[in-house]
């Protein structure tokens, strides 16, 4: 898979930190799987992973702190 972005880069399979802005705080989600660009760091996800990060961000929406630090793998 060659990469969507600058067109030269390899897609390979890696792990990113994923950051979300909530109306209260901010959710850090790490370990999320996805496909880095070796040549630009573009990266993207796969649907279920999206799917997933977006049902992490609807359970902490409702909870009143600041920062959420949540490992992907443990959350999966
Ligand atoms: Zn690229």
């Amino acid at each position: 898979m060659n990469c969507l972005v600058c067109k030269g880069g390899e897609m390979v399979a890696s792990f990113e930190t994923y950051f979300v802005q909530l109306d209260t705080g901010y959710l850090i989600i790490e370990n999320v799987p996805c496909f880095k660009c070796d040549q630009c760091g573009e990266s993207v996800f796969s649907m279920s992973v999206v799917k997933k990060i977006e049902d992490l961000t609807k359970i902490y929406k409702k909870v009143q702190s600041k920062i959420f630090i949540v490992d992907y793998k443990q959350a999966a």
